[in-house]
């Protein structure tokens, strides 16, 4: 299946690194536009990232940390870091931590405003209280299951809780009993006294508090019941002064419900907006799925480069500046649609082409020997370190008798149309000599294992003097001066552009059995020698690669971040 038989939609034009230009308008600036035209929030534009630390960032989170972070630099304004910890059973220290490092590593900076929900525990409380005063919150004792009974359907109206009139002096003593510990887990719960009859579920007397006996990363046991996300976040965005809370489309039925809470709490009240998440082929954005992938080892962990995480794909070679650009081109909409990956791989090809040094590695040897070379001979050949570069600095590059070239570069039969290495063709060899293939040297197997070549001294450069053409250029490293590398090779994690679109089967299923491919013995040019995890560089005609932290001291192991195929140009021309 091509990407093209799925429904895509993202802008035609070729994204560009658009330095100091002006942003893009969208939805969000025309609403935030108004409002400075208007006045409605002084002129101030104030924004918020709200994770919740129950698993790592992933690139839909990006998109939201781009769009959130970049709209308060644009308009010269605040956002804010806040993890929405209001669920201790699923949070955890090592989430809130890689959080951080992420937004910070996307290039984004919070100043002084990192906050927590947990920090506004005590002030959620008070407000419970006051609703509890003003008859507008009740304990109800009904268990789950029949809260979910009585709820109704999208057709038919909710049904009111037997508890639902109880007096404020009763619920007033039943809730500071919860907070106090009274209650095992699952007792009872704090509910708005919105509407049971309300077409908007959402209104149909939401949970506030339940009770849970457990250990909060940050506020210990200091409490035992916990605020529900739609209790906490909305009066967290209004503590912090928010102007304008950006969250996605499946808010928009919640909006009703947090302006019912800051209304009836009479408090600062910000403007949500919501936008469509991003989702992207061949891949999968939801936390709990990325979860199951590394608990299950379908991965070898968060930051494996074949997850969408920040992490993994930070370990994979991803720059900031790439995603950045991938988020400023995928703009945001009203309408959930699907994103191409071709389109996240253009992005970070775009970046790293300007700024990747070029070395020549072999990831699939083969032994050149070159008959007429001397024996003892190396030469430094010149090679550029980035065309891209405008100082256009060079590197000296060693040359001698024997060589390693890819094993596909050559074919002992070629087929039509192939024009590299073949027995009595000559070929360039990048930054150096034409070569020609005299002899192919077989094992007992008929396995080959080299080839005899000659070199023509004439041709130092890559010029014949008599004029004479090759129709192909292939690198090679010098046998006797090449380190050997791991190199990690991937594909996409899923078979299928949408593993989730099939609920009758698990989304495993669709994982790619091929999806990387380990090879241990390639050979890299020795200017490669001393890379540090995290570097990037072009290996000549095989893409772009970035040194991974498995690396040691005298063997470098490098993950591929993208090839360097255009697959998104090519599903542009297709789509005319
Ligand atoms: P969960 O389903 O566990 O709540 P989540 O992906 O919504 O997962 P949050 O930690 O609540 O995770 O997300 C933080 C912010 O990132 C939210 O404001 C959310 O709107 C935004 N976000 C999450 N996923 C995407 C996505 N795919 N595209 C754009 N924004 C996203
Ligand atoms: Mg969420």
């Amino acid at each position: 299946m091509t990407s093209q038989e799925h429904d895509t939609t993202y802008p035609l034009a070729a994204p560009e690194a658009n330095g100091d230009s002006a942003p893009r308008s969208n939805f969000i600036r025309e609403i935030i536009d108004e409002h400075n035209r208007s006045g409605r929030f002084g002129g101030r534009v104030h924004t918020r990232f709200p994770p919740e630390p129950n698993g790592y960032l992933h690139i839909g989170h990006a998109k939201s940390i781009c769009l959130n972070f970049g709209l308060a630099q644009d308009y010269g304004g605040k956002c804010n870091l806040r993890f929405d910890d209001t669920n201790p059973v699923k949070e955890e220290q090592e989430y809130i931590d890689s959080i951080i490092t992420d937004v910070r590593w996307l290039g984004f900076d919070w100043q002084d405003r990192l906050f927590y929900a947990s920090d506004y525990f005590g002030q959620l409380y008070e407000w419970a209280v006051k609703l509890v005063k003003d008859g507008k919150a009740y304990v109800d004792h009904l268990s789950a299951d029949e809260i979910r009974e009585y709820r109704g359907t999208l057709t038919q109206p909710g049904k009111e809780s037997p508890y639902r009139n109880r007096s404020v002096e009763e619920n007033l003593d039943l809730f500071e009993r919860m907070k106090n510990g009274e209650f095992p887990d699952g007792t009872c719960v704090l509910r708005a006294k919105i509407d049971m009859a309300s077409p908007n579920l959402n209104m149909r007397d939401p949970v506030l508090y339940r009770i849970l006996h457990a250990q909060h990363p940050r506020t210990g046991d200091a409490w035992c019941i916990y605020p529900m996300y739609d209790w906490a976040h909305g009066q967290s965005d209004s503590i912090e002064g928010i102007t304008h809370s950006i969250c996605t489309l499946e808010f928009e039925d919640h909006r009703p419900l947090y302006e019912w809470f800051i209304q009836n709490l009479g408090i600062y009240a910000p403007q949500q907006i919501e936008f469509a998440r991003l989702n992207l082929t061949y891949t999968v954005l939801s936390k709990r799925k990325l979860i199951q992938l590394v608990r299950e080892g379908y991965v070898r962990g968060w930051d494996d480069p074949r997850m969408p995480t920040i992490s993994g794909i930070r370990r994979r070679g991803y720059t900031p500046e790439g995603i950045r650009l991938f988020a400023d081109t995928i703009g945001v909409a009203k309408a959930n649609s699907t994103v191409d990956l071709a389109l996240l791989e253009y992005c970070i090809r775009q970046d790293l082409n300007k700024r990747a040094l070029r070395k020549m590695a072999v990831l699939r040897p083969l032994k050149v020997v070159l008959t007429n070379y001397p024996e003892d001979q190396v030469e430094e050949l010149e090679a550029v370190n980035n065309p891209e570069d405008p100082d256009a600095s060079t590197r000296k590059v060693p040359f001698s008798r024997v060589l390693y070239i890819e094993q596909d570069d050559f074919m002992e039969n070629p087929a039509p149309k192939y024009y590299r290495l073949s027995p009595g063709r000559e070929v360039r060899l990048r930054y150096g000599y034409f070569i020609k293939c005299v002899d192919v040297v077989k094992d007992a197997q008929g396995q080959i294992v080299e080839l005899h070549c000659t070199y023509d001294p004439e041709t130092r450069g890559g010029t014949a003097p008599d004029g004479r053409k090759v129709k192909a250029t292939i690198h090679w490293v010098s046998a006797g001066h090449a380190q050997e590398a791991e190199v990690r090779l991937y594909e996409n994690l899923f078979t299928v552009p949408d593993p989730g679109a099939d609920e009758t089967r698990p989304f495993t299923d669709f994982i790619n059995p091929d999806s990387l491919d380990v090879l241990a013995t390639c050979r890299i040019e020795p200017s490669l020698a001393g890379a540090k995890p995290g570097e990037r560089f072009q290996f000549e005609r095989l893409g772009y690669f970035a040194v991974d932290p498995d690396s040691t001291e005298d063997r470098l192991v490098f993950n591929r971040t993208v090839t360097l195929k255009d697959e998104w140009a090519k599903l542009q021309k297709q789509q005319g």
